[in-house]
């Protein structure tokens, strides 16, 4: 698992490097429109003449915005999604010291393993990734310390609850990440999934890390789900849907859903 550290490191690198490239790309299109109102303004004065460096720079700037997102797509391209079955609890436990190194010292990691919880099938290199991802945002939201609680439990899903549209009736893994930290105002929970969005400081947060364990979990037809107010902690719970190979356990006593946070 020294693996999955790299690997985290890896995705905030590359987290940063699209940041960068979202902010490169804004101020080339930025580049283009001015150009383009100049030469709006050249020719509303006639001056056609002078329209011919505005054109060039407009132009340089479209091919340079062309080439960055190729590079996206390049990275795009470069992470395959692999489904295997999962032991959640076996991960979870293999993951403790990295989870321990990424909420740092001031907070307490506690873990509440359901005992002979359900096998699920998703890419477990992305599963490690989302769950050190959580880690990190639950030290975030409590600089002065705090506790982390993961837990797991089984869950079957009714197909009723409005909160879990996005899922299919069936058997689910839920894996909790609770925090005692700052919480979110509903302004935030609403839009803490939309790619690039962050309330953290320039430089320290790259607003990619839950858009990320949104497509991981709408990818293993799952999905995410934040439990948060303001002042209250915040919960993230991530379904994963069950998959048992024939030689797992029987299944587990089925635990109904803590009800939400208030
Ligand atoms: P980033 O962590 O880079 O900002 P994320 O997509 O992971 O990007 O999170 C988006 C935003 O959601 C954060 O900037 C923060 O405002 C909020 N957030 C995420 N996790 C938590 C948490 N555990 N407690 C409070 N706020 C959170």
């Amino acid at each position: 698992t020294e693996d999955a550290l790299r690997q985290a490191q890896k995705m905030e690198a590359i987290g940063q490097l699209t940041g960068g490239i979202a902010h490169d790309f804004n101020n080339l299109l930025q580049g283009i429109s001015g150009s383009l109102d100049l030469i709006q303004t050249r020719i509303a004065q006639g001056r056609l003449a002078a329209v011919g460096p505005f054109l060039k720079s407009a132009s340089a700037s479209a091919t340079r915005a062309t080439a960055l997102t190729h590079r996206l797509l390049a990275f795009a391209r470069r992470q395959p999604i692999d489904p295997r079955p999962v032991q959640v609890n076996g991960l979870i436990e293999n993951l403790r010291s990295l989870l321990r190194r990424s909420c740092g010292e001031a907070v307490q990691l506690e873990l509440g393993l359901e005992q002979g919880l359900w096998g699920t099938l998703c890419d477990s290199n992305q599963l490690e990734n989302a769950l050190l991802n959580l880690a990190i945002n639950a030290r975030d939201a409590m600089p002065d310390g705090g506790g982390l609680l993961i837990t797991t439990a089984g869950f079957r899903h009714a197909g009723r609850d409005p909160a879990l549209r996005d899922l299919d009736a069936g058997d689910y893994v839920v894996i909790r990440v609770r925090d005692t930290g700052h919480g979110m105002p509903a302004s935030v929970v609403e839009r803490a999934f939309e790619p690039f969005f962050t309330t953290k400081p320039a430089g320290q947060g790259t607003g990619l890390g839950l858009s990320m364990i949104y497509g991981f979990a709408r990818q293993s037809k799952g999905t995410v789900r934040i439990l948060s107010a303001s002042g209250e902690g915040t919960t993230v719970e991530l379904y994963l849907p069950r998959h048992d190979r024939a030689d797992t356990a029987p299944p587990p006593d089925m635990t109904a859903p803590e009800p939400p946070r208030r």
